[in-house]
């Protein structure tokens, strides 16, 4: 599973970050670091909770 993030649109409100710290990092000023996100087997549904907690859409699912 893949997740793709137009960081531009990110806030940094961390409601990511809540979920899963290890799949959302954030860079030094709270907003989300990276641009694409590689899930672990067995993260899918963190995932999933990471992508629906963020209030401004920005993390997609690429690739089930
Ligand atoms: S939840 Fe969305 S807006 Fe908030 S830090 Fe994560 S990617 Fe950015």
């Amino acid at each position: 599973m893949k997740l793709r993030i137009d960081r531009q649109g990110c806030v940094g409100n961390a409601r990511c970050h809540a979920v899963s710290a290890e799949l959302f990092p954030l860079d030094e000023d709270g907003y989300i670091a990276v641009e694409e996100i590689e899930v672990p087997p067995g993260m899918e549904e963190l995932a999933r909770r990471g992508v629906r907690a963020c209030p401004e859409r920005v993390i997609q699912i690429v690739e089930e």
